[in-house]
């Protein structure tokens, strides 16, 4: 589990509605589902967001071991004595602040019931190695992620849980935005910020590929940043585009290929 604190202000460029959508959320205490394939922004708006409302934000990175214990809390030995101690989404209800469960759908199923009561009118955490109960502070708020494309055959989210939730949908931006941002977040040239897009987007396309997930905004800023460093631009495109994609080496060189005639 991966605890995050926010330190540095994060640049986020809007590809819809929203941030109008998370403000309302948050003023109505309504908890938020972002969906979408991972490397689309969720995270950075979320850290966006949490500055813009100056709130503090705890992100917690759900995987197949996360269990309502890692986000509630534990006894733990001190010396002689056993102590409580809060875990991240007790210190979140607690202190007012957003918490964030990165990719929920992944982890065990008693932290859908352990938030199940933070989701409605209730806002109350039941902390049941304690047996008490506390109240959510006036700004706790809940924000959730969850990739709905995943293919590897396992983890939904019932709709009981997802009628919790207001969803907004997340998506590799269109060009000119998706330039934009790589040319933000690693200043390279505009010209390569172009082609790396370009190639992005035809790769999208290729779903005959059956790739289980495509290039990532993600991978295209990763890419950018390594030939902004200095690595030529067709080996740091195989090295940050081509090769996290699939292992299939058919695939991989064709892949290859393609990108060579584009950048
Ligand atoms: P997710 O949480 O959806 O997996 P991230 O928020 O971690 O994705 O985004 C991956 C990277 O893509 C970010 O670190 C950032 O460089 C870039 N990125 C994607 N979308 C945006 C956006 N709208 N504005 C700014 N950066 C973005």
């Amino acid at each position: 589990m991966l605890v995050d604190t926010l330190i540095n202000i994060p640049y986020y460029h809007a590809v819809g509605k929203e941030m109008d959508v998370f403000k309302q959320a948050y003023k109505n205490k309504i908890p938020i589902l972002l969906k979408g394939p991972t490397g689309t922004g969720k995270s950075r708006f979320i850290e966006y967001m949490a500055h813009q409302l100056d709130k503090k934000l705890i992100t917690i990175s759900c995987h197949e071991e996360t269990s309502s214990t890692d986000l509630i809390g534990r006894f733990i030995i001190k010396g002689a004595e056993t102590v409580w101690l809060d875990g991240p989404l007790t210190t979140a209800v607690k202190e007012g602040s957003i918490l964030y469960l990165d990719e929920v759908a992944e982890a065990r199923p008693d932290v859908i019931v352990a938030i199940h009561s933070l989701t409605d009118h209730r806002r109350e955490l039941f902390i049941d190695k304690l047996g008490v109960t506390v109240k959510a502070h006036e700004d706790f708020m809940l924000v959730a992620s969850f990739n709905p494309g995943y293919q590897r055959g396992f983890k939904e989210l019932k709709p009981s849980t997802r009628q919790r939730f207001i969803a907004v949908s997340f998506d590799y931006p269109e060009p000119k935005i998706e330039t934009e941002i790589l040319i933000n977040e690693t200043e390279i040239d505009s010209d390569t910020a172009k082609k790396l897009v370009a190639i992005g987007n035809k790769i999208r396309n290729l779903t005959e590929l059956g790739l289980t997930e495509t290039v990532s905004t993600r991978l295209l800023v990763d890419a950018a940043k390594i030939i902004h460093s200095g690595l030529p631009k067709r080996l740091s495109v195989h090295v940050a585009i081509v090769e996290p994609l699939t292992d299939d080496l058919q695939t991989i060189q064709a892949l290859k290929d393609l990108c060579d005639l584009m950048i």
